[in-house]
C-alpha cells in the first residue's frame, strides 16, 4: 500500500478558524489511486470519511474526528484545449486558487481575475460556488473530474450537472460527501477584461486614473483591496464572511425598507438588491450590523469591529464558543428583521 495514513493528527491548524480536535485517522492524497486505495480502506475498517482542502471555509468539532480525514493535494495544471477565443485548462485539486488566478492571468486569460485573493484550494471552489466582485467560479467551470464514492469510478460532472447556485452547489447540498473533486477544467475568455462594476474597484482605478486596466491591472486591483477588506487569517484566525446574504420575500423587504428607511436600493448602496424573480437579496453584515453585534465578544471569539460578517478566533476558542455567538445572532437578526440567516462555512 503506497498510501500513509497518519494517527491522531491536530486539525485546528490545518483551518484558518482554527477550532478543532484530532483527526483519529488522516491521509494526504497525491493521486487518483491514493483516493481509490484510501476509500478501500475507509470501506474495510467500517469509518466515515471528510475530504480536506486548504482548511479556510471549515469549522471542526471539539471532539476527536473518529474517522479519515483526506486532504486532497492533487496537482496539476494543463491546457487541455485552445483555439482563437478561449483556452480550456485542467487543475489540480490540490493546487493553491490563488496561484491558479495567477497563472492564468499571466497567459491573458480571462475569466477568473476577480477571484483572485480568495482562500483555499483550486478544488473547493466548486463546493461553494465560490465569488467575489462580480464573477463566480461557476461562470467558467467547464467540466468537474471528481472520484464517485457511490459507483466507485473517476467520472465527469458538467457545469449544468453540478447544479450551482449562490454559494451552492450538489456538492455542498444534495450530493454532499459523494463526489471527491480531483481536477477542475476552466473555460477562459482570451478577450479583453472589463473593470468589476463595484464601487470599490471603480474607486480604486478612478484614484490611479486608469481607464482601460489590463487584466494584470485587475487582479492587481482586487488584490489591493481585500488586503484592506478581508481579516487576515494568519493575523486574526477566521472563516471570511461567516453567513450568506438572505434571499427574503417582497413583503419582508419592504417592512424593512419601511423599518430603515436609510437602507437604499442597490445600485446607490449595497444593502438591499431586488432579484430578477421578485425576491430581494440582503446584505447580511448589515443586518448583523444593525443588530448592534459589531465588535461583540463572546468567550473567545467575537465578531470582527470593523467587519460584521467576519467572526473570529481570539485564541483558544472551542466551536461552542462561536456557535453561542452565532445562535444569539441569528435569534436576534430573526426576531429584529424576520430573517434567518444561513452559516457559510461547512461546520463538522
Ligand atoms: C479571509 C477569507 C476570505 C474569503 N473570501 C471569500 C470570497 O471572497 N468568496 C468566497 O466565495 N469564499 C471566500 N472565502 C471562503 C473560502 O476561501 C472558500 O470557500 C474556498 O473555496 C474554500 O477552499 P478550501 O480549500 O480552504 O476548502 P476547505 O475549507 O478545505 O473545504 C470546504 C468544503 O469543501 C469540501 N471540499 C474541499 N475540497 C474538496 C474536494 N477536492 N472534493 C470535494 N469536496 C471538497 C470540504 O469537504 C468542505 O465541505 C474566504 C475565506 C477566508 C478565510
Amino acid at each position: 500500500m503506497n498510501l500513509k495514513i497518519q494517527e491522531n493528527v491536530p486539525l485546528a491548524e490545518l483551518t484558518t478558524f482554527k477550532i478543532g480536535g484530532n483527526a483519529r485517522y488522516f491521509a494526504e492524497i497525491n493521486s487518483i489511486d491514493e483516493l481509490v486505495e484510501a476509500f478501500e480502506w475507509v470501506k474495510d475498517k467500517g469509518l466515515g470519511y471528510f475530504i480536506l482542502g486548504g482548511g479556510s471555509n471549515t469549522i471542526f468539532n471539539d471532539e476527536d474526528y473518529l474517522g479519515l480525514i483526506i486532504k486532497m493535494n492533487i496537482m496539476g495544471f494543463e491546457v487541455i484545449n485552445e483555439d482563437e477565443s478561449s483556452a480550456t485548462i485542467k487543475v489540480g485539486a490540490g493546487e493553491d486558487w490563488d496561484e491558479t488566478v495567477k497563472r492564468t492571468v499571466d497567459m491573458n486569460l480571462s475569466g477568473m481575475e476577480a477571484l483572485s485573493g480568495v482562500p483555499g484550494n483550486t478544488g473547493a471552489t466548486p463546493v461553494q460556488n465560490i465569488g467575489a466582485y462580480g464573477q463566480e467560479v461557476k461562470d467558467t467551470i467547464y467540466f468537474v473530474e471528481v472520484y464517485d464514492t457511490k459507483q466507485n469510478k473517476v467520472t465527469k460532472l458538467s457545469n449544468e450537472d453540478c447544479n450551482f447556485s449562490y454559494r451552492d452547489s450538489i456538492f455542498k447540498s444534495s450530493e454532499r460527501g459523494r463526489y471527491i473533486i480531483c481536477f477542475v477544467a476552466f473555460k477562459l475568455s482570451k478577450e479583453k477584461a472589463e473593470i468589476p462594476q463595484y464601487k470599490d474597484v471603480i474607486n480604486y482605478f478612478k484614484d490611479k486614473n486608469i481607464i482601460n486596466p489590463s487584466l494584470q491591472e485587475i487582479r492587481e486591483a482586487i488584490l489591493e483591496i481585500r488586503k484592506n477588506k478581508f481579516v487576515n487569517p494568519s493575523i486574526m484566525p477566521n472563516a471570511g464572511s461567516f453567513f450568506k446574504n438572505p434571499k427574503v420575500s417582497k413583503e419582508i423587504a419592504e417592512k424593512i425598507m419601511l423599518k430603515y428607511p436609510d437602507i437604499k436600493l442597490y445600485p446607490e448602496d449595497t444593502k438591499i438588491f431586488p432579484n430578477p424573480d421578485g425576491t430581494y437579496k440582503l446584505a447580511a453584515g448589515w443586518l448583523i450590523q444593525e443588530a448592534g453585534f459589531k465588535g461583540v465578544e463572546l468567550e473567545k471569539v467575537r465578531i470582527d469591529p470593523n467587519h460584521a460578517l467576519v467572526l473570529e478566533n481570539k485564541g483558544g476558542a472551542s466551536q461552542k464558543d462561536l456557535m453561542d455567538l452565532v445562535d444569539k445572532v441569528k435569534s436576534k437578526v430573526f426576531e429584529l428583521f424576520e430573517v434567518e440567516l444561513e452559516i457559510e462555512p461547512v461546520v463538522i
